[in-house]
């Protein structure tokens, strides 16, 4: 059975998108929730199914790709938000349906398939995934994101790419700083991206804290996590092999 009170915590943010997206005068189709399940076990994305959920965000390859294969089958779209190692590229693009995070040259490339007209209809070859570049609101190159000096060189890159589909910016507010003004640049940058990149209209913002401030400024694409799974639990050490 559904742990009841993870029902109650999916509602409640739920209500909440639902509030945000008319009190900012939107169509609430507009807006997808991801619920990132990073660090949770299987059983609570197999709840999540149960009670309607579609869409999960996760951020470590390994991981990742263990849920994808337990899951194999079942009608879900996997997100993936974390940084991409570019040796693991291919196979993040094997299970993922969209990749939230390109943020470098060398990804775009790792991930760019030549199409090859010879490969079996629907194989990995063929397939085109979605992506969104994620750009780094802060100083700290550890966080991830392209500067963004250097955003529209990438976009370039990425439309330039064959088996990749631009749907547009990724963000996470920075630390201490207002989310609603961090969103409102992001914003502000995809309306820049659109005239080299017109069909790249989406944007990924907004977390459990700040949810309600990226619908104000248009997210399109909520990544929530602790607000719907409850705490997550400490990160199991995985091999590095
Ligand atoms: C973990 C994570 C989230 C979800 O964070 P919560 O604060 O738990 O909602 C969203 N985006 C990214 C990139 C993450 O790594």
């Amino acid at each position: 059975m559904v742990d009841p009170k993870l029902a109650e915590r999916l509602a409640n943010v739920q209500g909440g998108i639902a509030d945000a997206v008319r009190l900012a005068g939107r169509p609430a189709d507009e807006v997808t929730t991801i619920v990132v399940t990073k660090f949770q076990p299987v059983s609570l994305v197999r709840d999540l199914v149960e009670l309607g959920i579609r869409d999960f965000g996760e951020s470590r390859h390994q991981e990742a790709q263990a849920k994808a294969a337990d899951l194999a089958g079942a009608d879900i779209r996997w997100h993936f938000v974390g940084q991409v190692q570019g040796k693991k590229a291919r196979q993040v693009r094997a299970y993922a349906s969209v990749i939230h995070s390109v943020d470098r040259d060398s990804l775009v490339t790792a991930l760019g398939t030549p199409l090859d007209s010879t490969a079996p209809a629907g194989s990995d070859a063929l397939r085109t995934v979605e992506c969104f570049v994620q750009v780094n609101l802060t100083e700290d190159p550890a966080r991830g994101g392209v500067s963004i000096p250097d955003l529209a060189p990438l976009v370039e890159r990425v439309l330039a790419t064959d088996g990749l589909t631009l749907l547009g910016l990724m963000a996470v507010a920075p630390l201490g700083a207002d989310p609603k003004r961090s969103f409102a640049l992001v914003a502000e940058l995809g309306a820049q991206m659109r005239g080299i990149a017109p069909a790249a209209k989406c944007l990924s913002m907004g977390m459990s804290q700040d949810y309600a401030a990226a619908i104000a400024e248009g997210a399109t694409h909520l990544r929530i996590g602790t607000a719907i799974t409850g705490n997550r639990p400490a990160p199991v050490n995985l091999k590095t092999s």
